[in-house]
């Protein structure tokens, strides 16, 4: 896989251009100036890396932006990607207090945003916690949020950490995964190159899959962090789907990423509910694809998109088609993909087919989007590592999970949740190496 992204091609970065444009300096100066400082700011709170809100506001306020994205990056060492890709309006922003005056919350995000923006524009790096070298080394396997949390929190504070990723771009789903009209895949990798400039190691095209291989990890480094995420989309799990023409959410969003796929035609069915299916649906639509429709087995009211995401989508103009599901997928003799449909009704938690209401779309590519299967047999097999539905166990406190040299965080162990969370996950791990007894006493 090369490296190049989507930033190396200037008309797909026009049609991919950000939702959520950057505040302007004067307003962004105006902005924070309506930020009440609140004690006990429940903005704060409600961030799951617990950002001191008012006090980077503060800073932007008196012109202070540096001061303000170091104290971003003091709680959230990603700060520039979350700044772009948390869902604030249920998190920070859905908690300010002027909702309680019914006036616009503070935008915080934007803040976030522009205070990280500056920082980067001057080639800034965020201080060390701690000068002191330890002697420790600890892998963080995965390249995503959670391992890069744990690696920088690990060596800001005197630790090695060496992530070691499959791929040969870091970042996970910050470079792969997020729509890049949320997040550029080039922002993310400025935000890596910093992790990278304080001194943590990167491995690319290793990947982790034989007794051999932890056996390796084992001996170089002395804690292993698995930030490793979920693996490949769940199949559909019907006749056909394994034709050309069938692509699932994340290959489709990372071949646009990369530069791979400039452009779609004709019909475009994607498949699910979530924020990666809407995500893939929306870059359908802006690869070109004439009509998008969005298959989902349940109503309006379920979907599990966040709303916001669900208007954006109709904005972009995708079709929803609700409780209907894919029964399999044909060729037709002209080479068109055929998905044939059936209308579904609820009856308690089971769906049932309703008879007559079996359809046929004709389309050109077919896009199951209905979540991700965890990456955790091996782990388990191998080192003992409890895991339960698919997720490994770890305390949700030190990312500790049942094998004592072993921690775990983010997706692989929550099942799915945001960036902002496998961020929280990554430092609290990397705090709780650095409490260990062995560790503790050699610091
Ligand atoms: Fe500012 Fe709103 Fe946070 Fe209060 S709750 S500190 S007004 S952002």
């Amino acid at each position: 896989m090369s490296t190049a992204t989507i930033h190396d091609d200037p008309q797909l970065r026009a049609r991919f251009s950000e939702l959520k444009p950057a505040l302007a300096p004067q307003a962004a100066v105006i902005e924070a100036d309506r930020c009440l400082n609140c004690f006990d700011a429940p903005c704060t709170a409600a961030c799951p890396t617990h950002i001191d809100v008012p006090g980077f506001i503060k800073r932007i306020a008196s012109g202070n932006v540096r001061g303000a994205a170091l104290r971003i990056l003091d709680a959230n060492i990603l700060g520039s990607s979350c700044a772009r890709v948390c869902p604030v309006d249920v998190l920070c922003e859905g908690a300010c207090v002027m909702h309680w005056h019914n006036r616009q919350p503070i935008q915080i995000g934007l803040l976030q945003r522009h205070a990280m923006d500056a920082f980067y524009a001057a080639s800034e790096l965020p201080p060390m916690a701690s000068t002191a070298a330890r002697n420790i080394k600890v892998a963080c396997v995965g390249g995503g949020p959670a391992s890069l949390a744990c690696a920088a929190e690990l060596r800001r504070r005197g630790a090695e950490a060496t992530i070691i990723e499959r791929r040969t771009l870091p970042g996970g789903l910050n470079t792969y995964g997020v729509a890049e009209y949320k997040l550029r895949a080039a922002d993310s990798l400025r935000e890596v190159e910093m992790i990278r400039r304080i001194g943590v190691e990167f491995r690319f095209g290793v990947s982790i899959d034989s007794e051999a291989d932890l056996e390796k990890l084992e001996s170089e480094f002395n804690y292993v962090f698995l930030g490793i995420g979920l693996g490949a989309m769940q199949q559909l799990g019907i006749p056909g789907e394994d034709a050309e023409g069938v692509m699932n959410a994340l290959e489709l969003i990372a071949a646009y990423k990369t530069g791979h796929l400039r452009e779609l035609h004709g019909t475009v069915v994607v498949v699910g509910g979530g924020n990666t299916a809407i995500d893939a649906a929306n870059a359908a639509r802006r690869l070109g694809a004439e009509t998008v429709y969005l298959l989902y087995r349940r109503s309006a009211d379920e979907i599990p998109a966040f709303d916001f995401e669900y208007e954006h989508a109709k904005q972009e103009g995708v079709q929803f088609l609700w409780r209907r599901q894919p029964l399999a997928v044909r060729r037709n003799e002209h080479g068109r993909l055929l998905v044939d449909t059936v209308q579904v009704r609820q009856l308690d938690k089971t769906l049932l087919p309703i008879p007559d209401s079996h359809y046929t779309i004709a389309c050109d590519l077919l896009v199951p989007a209905i979540g991700q299967s965890p990456l955790t047999q091996l782990i388990r097999e191998l080192r003992g590592i409890e895991v339960r539905d698919g997720r490994i166990v770890a305390d949700p406190f030190t990312g500790h999970t049942s094998n004592p040299r072993y921690f775990a965080g983010g997706d692989c162990v929550n099942g799915g949740r945001e960036v902002v969370d496998a961020v929280a996950a990554g430092k609290r791990a990397a705090l709780a190496i650095l409490e260990t007894p062995e560790v503790a006493a050699h610091a």
